[in-house]
């Protein structure tokens, strides 16, 4: 190259690269980008291609670029040499680094590859983007998992059922909770997180039962923008019947801050529908809203989760303990059930089994945890049921 440009000249090296620019977009379709990305070095994004055709894009390509031009006089007859990558996951991958590790893997070619068109997988390990993409992207390539948190009863010591939550299995950055990632979602993300989780509850749902294992219902948590898509109802009832399972095993988590919805009539519309299909409602995070208590009656709300702000410390906080007996007497007066949220340790549990809290969910019984872990972890509590507060004091067997 700097023999040539010290030939031709700044004004003749440019017009050359100009014009195998030009020969190269026309072996392409327009969708597709042509760039310079130094002086000789071009990067085209083919979208949608297999691997086969990519190829053949690929050689009409370099025939193209490879045609003679003329210049000061002489006919000029460019090289070629291609390197063709292919990226099974674009909406991951760094062009930064993607350029940087093309670049070194042309500037390491032996001369025997000069000329021709080498073809290499992406490691995608390491070019990954360090950015955020989106949920939505994030759905798309199998990101999106659930983790699995069990609520047991306080009277039995059985599992009740499990609450699904989100986590994003991230490349580089590992394991990341929701708070990470929910903010700021757009709707396409709000969708396309529910209706990952969806299928993750419904196949945990498949996975207990082909394992025996007696499992009863599973949580969805839901926001209001997905019951504001007027197909909710639909598709979620639709779901449920294609994979045989009986509506009542699905439990929706909707936040008490989401209460009362405004005018808009099809939320409504879709959790009565659900309502009446036989799915289960609790409303989470109660205490920190704003439901009215005739709406937890009218829409037959099945459970309240009284908020880890109200049950942490209330074995030894007379505040905690004031607030949690006045949910827990309104629960019983408006004939709801009740779960105590974030319970952290054997002497919160004790406690809120005594006030006759029904059921309860946090550390003290488990954290939240992948799939494949939940039959060992209801062996092992199935096994030390007996020792579990409430049920070793005998008061609630
Ligand atoms: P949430 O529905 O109130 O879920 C309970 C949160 O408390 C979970 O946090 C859980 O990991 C955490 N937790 C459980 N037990 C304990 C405990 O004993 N102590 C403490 N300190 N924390 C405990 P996570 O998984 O980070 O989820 C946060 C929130 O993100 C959830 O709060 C829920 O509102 C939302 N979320 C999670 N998954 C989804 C989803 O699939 N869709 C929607 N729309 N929201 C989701
Ligand atoms: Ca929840
Ligand atoms: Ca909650």
């Amino acid at each position: 190259m700097p023999v040539l440009t010290d030939h031709l000249e700044r004004a003749g090296m440019s017009y050359l690269l100009e014009q195998i620019t030009i020969n190269l977009r026309e072996a392409l379709r327009p969708q597709d980008r042509v760039e310079v990305v130094a002086p000789g070095l071009f990067a085209i994004t083919l979208h949608c291609r297999s691997r086969t055709v990519a190829k053949a894009v690929a050689k009409r390509v370099q025939q193209h670029g490879q045609q003679g031009l003329a210049a000061k006089g002489q006919t000029i007859k460019p090289v070629l040499t291609g390197l063709l990558m292919a990226c099974p996951q674009p909406a991951l991958i760094c062009k930064a680094k993607l350029l940087g590790y093309g670049r070194k893997q042309l500037e390491n070619a032996g001369p025997e590859e000069l000329g021709r068109v080498i073809m290499i997988e992406t490691p995608l390990d390491r070019l990954t983007s360090d950015m955020p993409i989106t949920v939505a992207d994030a759905v798309k390539v199998g990101q999106i998992i659930a983790y699995f948190q069990p609520k047991v009863c306080c009277n039995s010591g059985r599992v009740t059922g499990f609450e699904a939550l989100a986590r994003w299995r991230h490349p580089t950055q590992g394991i990341l909770s929701p708070a990470s990632f929910m903010p700021g979602m757009t709707v396409t993300d709000h969708r396309a997180l529910t209706a990952t989780m969806l299928q993750h509850v419904l196949d945990a749902l498949v996975f207990w039962d082909e394992s025996g294992l007696h499992v009863e219902t599973v949580s969805l948590n839901i926001s209001n923008v997905e019951l504001g898509d007027p197909r909710f109802s639909q598709t979620i009832l639709q779901e449920l019947k294609k994979r045989k399972i009986a509506p009542h095993r699905l439990v929706l988590e909707l936040l008490e801050s989401m209460w009362p919805f405004n005018s808009d009539p099809i939320p409504h519309r879709n959790l009565k529908h659900l309502l009446e299909a036989g799915c289960r409602l609790d409303l989470d995070d109660f205490g920190t809203g704003y439901a009215s208590l005739d709406a937890i009656r009218t829409f037959g709300v099945h459970r309240i989760k009284i908020d880890r702000t109200y049950v942490t410390g209330c074995d030894v906080d007379a505040n905690q303990q004031r607030m949690v007996s006045a949910i827990l007497a309104m629960a019983e007066q408006l004939g709801v059930g009740t779960v105590a949220e974030g319970v952290e340790t054997r002497q919160e549990h004790a406690y809120l089994a005594q006030l006759g809290c029904d059921e309860v969910q946090g550390y003290a019984i488990a954290r939240p945890m992948p799939l494949e872990q939940t039959p060992e972890f209801l062996t092992r509590h199935n096994d030390r049921i007996d020792s579990l507060p409430g049920i070793a004091s005998g008061i609630f067997c």
